[in-house]
C-alpha cells in the first residue's frame, strides 16, 4: 500500500536526493557566495576535479571519506576515524579503496606537473562543527596561492639596509 500522494512522494524523494546537503554543494555555495568563480567537473583535466578555479590555477576535490580512504594508511590498510572498512568482503573494499587512493595521488601529481594547485576538502571536515573553519581556511589558501602566483619572481627583496625605516627599527631595538 502506498499512502503517499504523488506530491508527498516527490517531496520525499527530493529530500533524499537533495543535492544541497552534499559536501560538494556546501563548498560550491560557500565559495560562490564569496565571489569565487569556478567550473565544474572539468573532463579535460586528470581526475575530473570537482571544481576548477582558473584564476587561482587551483583544482578542488571534495572527497568522500570512505571512497577515498581518508587517513587510511598505505600500504598497510587500517580503519581510520572516518573510513571504516566493512568486515564483510574486506579484501574487496581494501583493494578498491587502495586503487582510489593511488589514482587520486596520480591525478594530483599530473595536475601539479601541469601547473595546477590541488586542494582536497574532506567530507568529515564539512560536518557542521568543523565546516566554517574548513571553508575559511580554504578561502585563505586560495588567496595565498593567488598572491604567490602574482608575486614578481626573480626580483630579490631589497637588502635590509636599503629599506626605508630600517634605522627606526634598529633604534627601537636599542632602546
Ligand atoms: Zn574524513
Amino acid at each position: 500500500m502506498d499512502k503517499l500522494s504523488p506530491e508527498q512522494r516527490h517531496k520525499n524523494m527530493a529530500a533524499i536526493h537533495s543535492k544541497d546537503t552534499k559536501p560538494e554543494m556546501i563548498v560550491r555555495k560557500w565559495l560562490w557566495s564569496r565571489g569565487f568563480r569556478y567550473r565544474l567537473n572539468s573532463a579535460r583535466l586528470p581526475g575530473r576535479p570537482d571544481l576548477v578555479l582558473k584564476k587561482y590555477r587551483t583544482c578542488i576535490f571534495v572527497n568522500g571519506c570512505f571512497w577515498h580512504g581518508h587517513n587510511v594508511p598505505l600500504p598497510k590498510v587500517e580503519n581510520s576515524e572516518c573510513c571504516k572498512i566493512p568486515q564483510t568482503n574486506r579484501e574487496f573494499w581494501v583493494a578498491k579503496i587502495c586503487r582510489n587512493k593511488e589514482r587520486d595521488k596520480e591525478d594530483q601529481k599530473k595536475l601539479a606537473e601541469m601547473g595546477w594547485h590541488c586542494i582536497t576538502v574532506w567530507e568529515c571536515e564539512l560536518k557542521p562543527l568543523k565546516r566554517e573553519q574548513t571553508l575559511k581556511s580554504l578561502a585563505f589558501t586560495l588567496n595565498k596561492i593567488w598572491l604567490e602566483d602574482h608575486t614578481v619572481k626573480g626580483k630579490p627583496y631589497p637588502k635590509l639596509e636599503e629599506v626605508d625605516g630600517m634605522l627606526m627599527a634598529a633604534e627601537e631595538k636599542v632602546t
